[in-house]
């Protein structure tokens, strides 16, 4: 296991976990990518066994994988934010240090005056974050939108339209024995999948020689070559290759000698596998969703499944990235009953993803404040969004330094959400299953979670405007 705590060598780690002076907690829930790998066990010290190794430092994250590994060991590295930033001049250069209250004081204020603002992420914090971040956003009259309208966004549309036939990670770890990745790449994004819920991992009903997986993707990566087939498809043309099944399926020849670049021999094997599997799993990632087709290409793959049941079991799911970007749908559509970019701005949820998604808004101009949760937008969105955002007031709550926080006019450092953050914390699963977080370690003094940032911030709003708020 690599150790990377700074100034630490793998012989002083080796020494603190040999001392009785080290806590470990077992069960710990990886708060980065929407596996939520909950087997992790995480060694911290207690009374600083090594002189420059503090007391509380996290020194070992066993289980994890080296993206979730780097994610425990590094909370208190050189990018970590301590003192909220009210940051001024024409390149933000000028950072006056101010208190939790002040700062909250002078976001509220941002929001309480813009006619049009923007609330953006939310999908790296738990639940409750999101419960009052929805919540700050109708009291500001805001559009309130997060990070699945630039990643699954489409995927949910479709799931909109035509409905889903899915299951748990647990289902498929134990039933299905033919498991399509398709657009996406799960050794580099979420590195613990296949071992956990898919190929490496035996089932119930499953061992692992039973499984048979298949990678489709527009080029070959790593993880192609471990799966027992790898199919190249044309870029954009996932549609095409997803509709010549569904024929073949149902009987119908097709006078071609390839389909999407696929030769047709390829495309008729993967149909008879898929016909033949008693548990099929189709995992698709961005390769589907923000390519040509966008939620049309999920709507077919979804159809596909729906076929599949015609002769077998089949189901379809996404993989989800941030820890937490299912819960932002959850959350929202528990409240609006819409799963992304709602407008609130006129004391009724409104929603027209284009209209109402957060990049259009700052692209179109109509944005005159944002406000960034967890979540670095200026390093993600394109140049024309992003230019938008260095004529408006920014708001960011992190508890690290991004780009976005270099563009910021507030500043609020916020606790690691599952490793730092106090109270109850959740969060759902790519699969929707809703998981509590823990805290490992305290956070730096005087830092709040997100939820109590953002609950500081409803109020103040609240007492600008002159909103009357409900006693809870
Ligand atoms: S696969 Fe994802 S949740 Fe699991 S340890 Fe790695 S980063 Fe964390």
């Amino acid at each position: 296991m690599l150790i990377e705590v700074q100034g630490m060598t793998t012989k002083d780690t080796d020494a603190i976990l040999a001392t009785p002076r080290t806590r470990i907690t077992k069960h710990v829930i990886c708060p980065f990518c929407g596996c939520l790998c909950d087997d992790i066990e995480v060694a911290v010290t207690m009374t600083g066994p090594l002189p420059r190794v503090p007391e509380g430092t996290i020194v070992e994250a066993l289980n994890a994988c080296r993206i979730g590994h780097t994610k425990f060991l590094k909370v208190r590295d050189e990018y970590r934010i301590y003192k909220p930033e009210l940051r001024s001049g024409s390149d933000k250069s000028e950072v006056k240090h101010v208190s939790i209250e002040e700062a909250v004081q002078a976001a509220a204020k941002i929001l309480a005056n813009a006619k049009r603002p923007v609330i953006y992420g939310l999908a790296s914090t738990s639940n409750e974050a999101n419960v009052k971040a929805l919540e700050l956003a109708e009291v500001s009259g805001a559009i309130v939108d997060n990070t699945s309208s630039v990643c699954h966004g489409p995927g949910i549309e479709a799931v909109q339209r035509v409905g889903i036939g899915t299951a748990t990670l647990g289902k498929i770890k134990n039933y299905s024995d033919l498991i399509i990745y398709w657009g996406c790449n799960p050794i580099a994004a979420h590195p613990r999948h296949t071992r956990r819920y898919s190929q490496f991992i035996e089932g119930l009903f499953r061992q692992v020689e039973d499984r048979k997986i298949y990678h489709i993707d527009v080029r070959p990566t790593r993880f192609s070559d471990q799966v027992t087939n790898f199919i190249q498809v044309e870029p954009n043309k996932d549609y095409e290759l997803l509709q010549a099944v569904r024929s073949l399926l149902r009987g119908h020849e097709l006078q071609a000698s390839e389909v999407a670049g696929v030769p047709m021999r390829q495309v008729r094997e993967l149909t008879a596998d898929l016909k033949n599997a008693q548990f099929t799993t189709i995992f698709f990632g961005l390769g589907l969703t923000q390519s040509h087709g966008k939620d049309h290409n999920i709507s077919v793959a979804i159809d596909l499944t729906a076929d599949l049941n015609h002769y077998t079991k089949a189901v379809i799911m996404p993989l989800r990235g941030h820890f937490n970007v299912t819960g932002s749908n959850h959350v929202s559509t528990w409240t609006y009953g819409y799963p992304f970019s709602v407008s609130l701005e006129h004391g009724a949820p409104y929603y027209m993803p284009g209209e109402t998604s957060a990049v259009d808004v700052l692209v179109r101009g109509e944005a005159d404040a944002f406000f960034a949760i967890a979540a670095d937008p200026a390093a993600s969105f394109p140049a024309s969004a992003v230019k938008q955002m260095l004529n408006i007031p920014v708001i960011v709550l992190d508890p690290k330094r991004c780009v976005t926080t270099e563009i910021a006019d507030v500043v609020l450092p916020s606790a690691y959400v599952g490793i730092e953050a106090d109270g109850v914390q959740t969060a759902y699963r790519m699969d929707g299953i809703p998981l509590q977080l823990s805290k490992i370690v305290d956070a730096p003094a005087g830092i709040k979670s997100d939820d109590q940032i953002l609950d500081m911030l409803v109020r103040e709003v609240c007492k600008l405007k002159g909103i009357k708020r409900y006693p809870y």
